[in-house]
């Protein structure tokens, strides 16, 4: 155990409420915390500590959380020390939820740690995933304020905090129909996380818990805006939901930092140097999340989709869930000939485009012509190559994207996107149109409903990555992409979301004064 105590910018003389965030596991959870941290640590008089469980899952939580660190040298890190996880039953399990289910057995430890934080800790601010070992905690062992800070939208929040209620009554304790939510209204059996439907699994005992726990938080921090989410976060704060919910501080879309762009995940800033290169609103920009593993015929079906869409696109693909054991190389994942470069050559049209098929190529030929191509685009498009395709009119990468800042350009005009919660707001702060076609393990259907409520998209229930039988083929991706693309409503909605979601974080606005009223409530 080791406290790392800085003097803090933000300490004026020990009025400053003292906040210590303990966050969880996964980039989707950990997102939140340090765009909420950030943006704390920005504005001064409030001092910051963040408990810290090394080594984490995946390289970029690793970066990103150092970067943090670096960024802002008064934040203090508590050093958590998990005890080992030595359960047989769980071999098998996710490795972020495995991750969960450690920082909760380690959670015991924790209570010493905060109250030897100095100075004294006035609040606990934690991830849902811990929100049942936590609260009890923060709240009977510390008399401390704890309140969660949620990965999800204020929808998916309704869920977990009624599900409890649904179980007590005829339904035991797994999902076994719809579930009709007083305020929300009906939620169909399969859009809430498949795995709810196994009560055995870990997923779901942690998610009952947290369910049943987190009425107890002091306020719930969530990254939407009211103008997104109005009615959900109309009928959690009327206690339509649950009776005497905590207080919801909708305060997003929280923005991205200075320390998730490409000097940490490298090779962000050529996405965007060939973005600089595209017409406005002409680029498909296609990702689906940091953990989610592509499955490979149907990454081959995307590539040919959009290539067939006849639209630019930058395609991020991940075959993964942590990113420490992607060793796969793209060309081995893209079909054969997708890898096409675009040249520049003295007797080559320089508009013209040769397609490679590398198998085809002895191996040295096939390494001497990929130097020559890398250094040839290196110079014209000032690239940074490593991991990078050049296609027929797209960009395809395997590594960590600064997504945000891809968002932001003008050249997009399109999210084709797996609906993670964080990708969700960023398109809708930066108003880029989705396209959702998400895989049906966690929240992504709940999200999606999000996006079609507020109309700055298509949701194509039919389009899942479920098995072999439910392929999306080529010819529906392509014109369904065509059709986002040239969908003038869509995009006059997603603008229009995207002013909103400027207007609620300014000075008065919804997101703005929620903050006011969180800090108040330290306080
Ligand atoms: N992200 C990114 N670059 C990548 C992959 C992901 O910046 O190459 C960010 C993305 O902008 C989002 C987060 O990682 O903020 C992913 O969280 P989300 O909730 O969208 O989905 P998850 O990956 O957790 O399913
Ligand atoms: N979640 C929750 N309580 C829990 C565990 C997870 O509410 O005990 C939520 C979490 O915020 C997310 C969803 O369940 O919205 C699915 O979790 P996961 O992180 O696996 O999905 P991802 O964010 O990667 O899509």
């Amino acid at each position: 155990m080791a406290l790392v105590a800085k003097p803090s910018s933000g300490d004026q003389g020990g009025d400053a409420p003292h906040l210590v965030f303990i966050p969880s596991a996964g980039m989707g959870h950990l997102l939140p915390f340090s765009r909420f941290i950030a943006a704390l640590a920005s504005q001064g008089n409030v001092d910051i500590s963040v408990v810290t469980a090394l080594l984490m899952v995946s390289q970029a939580e690793a970066e990103h959380f150092a970067a943090l660190f670096a960024a802002f040298p008064a934040i203090r890190r508590i050093d958590f020390n998990l005890l080992p996880l030595d359960d047989a039953t769980l071999a098998g399990t996710d490795p972020f939820v495995l991750r969960w289910e450690s920082l909760r057995r380690s959670a015991h430890l924790l209570g010493p740690l905060i109250a030897g934080a100095t100075p004294r800790a006035s609040a606990v601010v934690t991830d849902v995933t811990l929100a049942s070992q936590v609260i009890p905690i923060a709240k009977k062992e510390l008399q401390l304020p704890c309140h969660i800070l949620f990965s999800s939208c204020a929808t998916m929040l309704s869920f977990l905090a009624y599900f409890p209620t649904y179980l007590d009554g005829a339904n035991a304790d797994h999902l076994v129909g719809d579930v009709d939510i007083p305020g929300i209204g009906r939620i169909p059996v399969d859009y809430p996380p498949n795995v709810l439907r196994n009560p055995d699994s870990l997923f779901t005992k942690q998610f009952i818990a947290n369910g049943r726990e987190i009425a107890e938080a002091d306020g719930i921090l969530l990254n939407t805006f009211d103008a997104l989410e109005r009615e959900a976060l109309a009928s959690l704060r009327d206690g339509k939901v649950v009776p005497g919910f905590p207080p919801v501080f909708a305060v997003g879309p929280l923005k991205s930092t200075s320390t998730e762009k490409e000097a940490v995940h490298g090779g962000a800033s050529s996405s965007i140097a060939w973005l600089d290169e595209q017409p406005a609103r002409s680029v498909v920009y296609v990702a689906f999340g940091n953990r989610n593993a592509a499955a490979l015929e149907q990454i081959h079906e995307i590539g040919a989709g959009l290539e067939a869409s006849g639209c630019r696109f930058l395609w991020v693909v991940k075959t993964t869930v942590v990113d420490r054991e992607d060793t796969a190389e793209l060309n081995n994942v893209l079909d054969d000939g997708f890898l096409v470069f675009m040249v520049n050559g003295s007797d080559i049209d320089p508009e013209n485009i040769i397609a490679v098929t590398l198998d085809d190529l002895s191996e040295d030929d096939r390494r001497e012509l990929e130097q020559e191509l890398k250094k040839e685009m290196a110079e014209r498009l000032k690239l940074k190559l490593t991991g990078y395709c050049k296609t027929r009119i797209g960009v395809v990468k395997k590594e960590w994207v600064d997504q945000e800042a891809v968002l932001r350009h003008p050249a997009v005009g399109l999210y084709v996107s797996h609906c993670g919660w964080n990708s969700v707001t960023e398109s809708a702060a930066c108003g880029v149109p989705m396209l959702a076609w998400m895989m049906t393990l966690g929240d992504q259907r709940l999200v999606a409903t999000v996006i079609r409520s507020a109309g700055f998209g298509l949701w194509l229930e039919h389009w899942s990555w479920d098995s072999k039988s439910s392929l999306v083929r080529v010819a529906e991706i392509a014109e369904k992409v065509k059709a986002v693309m040239g969908d003038e409503a869509i995009s006059a909605r997603a603008k229009e979301v995207g002013r909103e979601a400027t207007k609620a974080v300014a000075p008065g606005g919804s997101s703005h004064r929620s903050m006011q009223e969180f800090l108040a409530a330290l306080r």
